[in-house]
């Protein structure tokens, strides 16, 4: 019995007993009965989340959510704009004013009971995850976790936000840094990790005594409804999380134009990003930043064969290189660079590609025929200036959004491949010969978010690690994202860090009172 299929009778059980399906279904149809059996599961929302309260947009204009492997519509969520943010937005600033009171404790033991919930629906929230994302049921189960323990993380973190008393500078005077919550915080999010990038941004939030509004991508709104409706079980009072989604930049422009909204933190692309810092500065905003990477993967020819090609695959390939921490560029040195092109083309030829619900797939489909023309078009534009494809390079034959994990290489830096994020399963490789030209091309770039570097050489390890221009670097390891851990990019790629004890400090004031 597949893991789908066992999740599947799991919820089946649960919510529809009497529903017989028959063991050997297609596809298609077993999606649909997951879909069915999801909206009768009791964590299934489709409506925004206001004050406590389950809405519809003002005027009842709705939007389709369509599962990206089959195209069929999972569900009509509202389509809201300036009224519903604005709406959300004073229940946040309500909120706020009770939630920020509580103690820590009390904070982290609602956060708790939240983390328990989301864990307790890992199933439901999996299946979700890849029904409106399309990524692996075990890749979406993984996000779960991972998602989760941004929360488990910040309910223990609540209580550390520890102050200063600093040695005054008069006999008479105590001086004293306490951090304070910054208030009401807009937590803007992609579809690639329509769970984690949400945790990510709320946990810390929440745990300080901040209160939030969401706007999940209007791809992957499901996954984030139904995590509120678990905040919502675990007793986490009205006002205090909200969710809206709909009109992007109407909802962006009425987050950054309210004085009362004091934060901006913002998960996507640098061009949105941008968009974003402009507009915080208005009403001079706090803002977090997480945007574009431009990978670089610098396999030298010390390293280990298997680790570095095992390494790789993880570093391109998860998602179906939809995340910003995918390799975007596989630097390979003179010396090991046939024999690695060699074993990992065999390695990508071994992934299996088709829908997340497939036992045994580890490439779903990329999210929309958008994103496969952006691949298609850096591809072609690699070919015509001399780059080979050694495998895969088209459309995958099962259709709709799924193209063919691919390898191409003589890629130059000068190639689109090279310069901007391809964010699909297309694995360029670069070859260079000293660690100085490997470093010069992994820096020429505006992004700084992850790299990459393979080599059994200690020296090299510090030395490369440390010249590299990136928030994040793996070494002999392609997957290096932890709750633990400070997530965050220099250069264009953001600012501020996510995850980790210095998360929480992109949602406090530090505030100075001298006493006499
Ligand atoms: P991607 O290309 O990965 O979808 P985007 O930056 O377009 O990245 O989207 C990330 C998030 O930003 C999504 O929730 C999207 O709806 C939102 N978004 C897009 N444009 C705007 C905007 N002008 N203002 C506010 N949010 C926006």
């Amino acid at each position: 019995m597949t893991v789908a299929r066992l999740a599947l009778c799991k919820i089946l059980s649960s919510h529809l007993p009497r529903l017989h399906l028959p063991s050997a279904f297609s596809s298609a149809s077993r999606q649909m009965s997951i879909a069915a059996a999801l909206k009768n599961s009791s964590i299934f929302r489709s409506q925004g989340l206001i004050g406590g309260n389950w809405i519809g947009s003002h005027d009842g204009k709705t939007i389709q959510v369509n599962n990206p492997a089959t195209g069929e519509i999972i569900a009509d969520v509202p389509f809201m704009g300036r009224q519903e943010t604005s709406d959300a937005i004073s229940s946040a600033y309500q909120a706020f004013h009770s939630w920020s009171k509580l103690t820590a404790a009390e904070r982290s033991k609602y956060l708790r009971k939240w983390y328990d919930l989301l864990m307790s629906h890992k199933e439901e929230l999996g299946q979700l995850i890849t029904l409106e994302q399309g990524k692996p049921l075990k890749e979406a189960l993984g996000e779960v976790g991972y998602g989760a323990s941004f929360i488990e993380f910040f309910a223990e973190e609540a209580k550390r936000v520890y102050g200063d008393i600093i040695p005054a500078t008069l006999n008479d005077r105590r001086l004293f840094v306490l951090k304070q919550p910054v208030g009401v915080v807009g937590a803007i999010t992609p579809w690639n990790f329509p769970l984690a990038m949400i945790t990510r941004k709320v946990g810390p939030a929440l745990a300080c005594g901040c209160t939030v509004v969401v706007k999940p991508s209007e791809l992957t709104p499901l996954t984030a409804l139904a995590a509120a409706e678990l905040a919502l079980q675990a007793g986490i009072p009205p006002g205090v999380l909200n969710v809206v989604m709909g009109n992007a930049p109407e909802i962006g422009d009425a987050l950054l134009s309210s004085s009362q909204v004091r934060k901006i933190t913002f998960t996507g692309s640098t061009a949105v990003g941008k968009k974003l810092m402009a507009g915080a500065a208005g009403t001079v905003k706090r803002l977090s930043l997480e945007l574009g990477g431009n990978a670089p993967c610098i396999v030298f020819d010390d390293a280990d064969l298997d680790v570095a090609v095992k390494g790789t695959l993880a570093a391109k390939f998860r998602n179906s290189g939809q995340t910003c921490v995918c390799a975007n560029r596989v630097l390979v040195q003179d010396g090991i660079y046939e024999k690695f092109a060699e074993a990992f083309s065999k390695a990508v030829q071994n992934l299996q590609v088709g829908d997340g619900f497939t036992e045994g797939v580890v490439q779903g489909p990329l999210i929309n025929e958008a994103a496969v023309q952006k691949v298609e078009s850096f591809v072609q534009d690699a070919i015509s200036k001399g780059a080979k494809v050694i495998l895969g390079g088209k459309r995958h034959s099962l259709g709709m959004t799924f193209y063919e994990p691919t390898v191409v290489t003589d890629v130059r830096s000068e190639m689109l491949l090279a310069r901007e994020e391809v964010f699909g399963p297309v694995a360029p490789l670069l070859r260079f010969k000293t660690e100085d030209e490997a470093i010069h091309i992994a820096n020429d770039t505006n992004a700084g978010l992850a790299a990459y570097i393979f080599t059994n050489n200690v020296q090299r390890t510090w030395r490369v690690s440390e010249a590299l221009e990136y928030g994040l670097v793996g070494v002999n390891e392609g997957i290096i994202s932890t709750e633990v851990a400070p997530f965050g990019g220099v250069k264009q790629s953001g600012l501020g860090r996510e995850g980790s004890k210095y998360g929480i400090d992109e949602y406090v004031e530090v505030i100075f009172d001298a006493v006499n």
